[in-house]
């Protein structure tokens, strides 16, 4: 599958936001974004218009890029979104944060979703039982997500479950971090997604 292999860190200097994808990197004077806030490139910094179309593309590959997904993908989420009922912004936000390799990201098995998603695909969770190695697999109220463990314990998954408190468990979440085991309590909300994120945005880019 295609993914995104250039710096990451450009794409939250190109976002003007932390996007927080390289894991404990982005809570030290490392992150490139505390050192360089201004977009990469030759005329990074002499940037200072925006029109309303790149207001609304920048929206969307931000989003895009939070969750680690290409464009054909985002697409087809967003379709999806705008068939359900309700508020298609708000929709597309939920099935983004239902897949599973943000779900153990969130439950803090893994310090990104990039590494969620390794994982997942390395085949170390199960979903209600059963082994689940499709990142994008979309959980559900009351599904059970587990490490399958080994004897020892993947030492980067441990490591992660000790410092999830640095982001905190989202209510709609559970974890107990002795039996490595998550659960679903509810479907994630609007108010879950607290980083800044206007989906409106998002709508209209492609509604134009
Ligand atoms: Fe973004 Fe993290 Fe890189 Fe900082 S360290 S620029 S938050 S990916």
């Amino acid at each position: 599958m295609a993914r995104y292999t250039e710096a990451r860190c450009r794409l939250c200097r190109r976002e003007g936001m932390k996007l927080f994808l390289k894991g404990d990197r982005c809570y030290t004077e490392k992150c490139a974004f505390e050192r360089s806030n201004y977009a990469p490139g030759q005329h990074g910094i002499a940037r200072t218009k925006i029109s309303d179309y790149a207001l609304r593309l920048r929206e969307k590959q931000k989003v895009r890029r939070i969750y680690g997904i290409l464009e054909a993908q985002f697409r087809k989420y967003f379709a999806l979104a705008d068939r359900q009922k309700g508020m298609t912004g708000v929709n597309l936000l939920q099935l983004l944060e239902r897949r599973l390799d943000n779900v153990i990201y969130r439950l803090g098995f893994a310090d990104s979703r990039s590494q969620a998603r390794q994982f997942v695909r390395h085949g170390h969770f199960k979903v209600n039982e059963k082994r689940v190695d499709i990142p994008s697999y979309s959980v559900r109220q009351s599904d059970v997500v587990e490490l399958i463990q080994t004897e020892p314990v993947n030492e980067i998954i441990k490591q992660a479950v000790e410092g999830v408190q640095r982001r905190g468990v989202p209510d709609w979440l559970e974890m107990d971090p002795q039996t490595y085991k998550g659960k679903i309590k509810s479907m994630p909300e609007r108010h879950h997604v607290t980083t800044p994120i206007q989906e409106q945005f998002i709508v209209e880019f492609y509604s134009k």
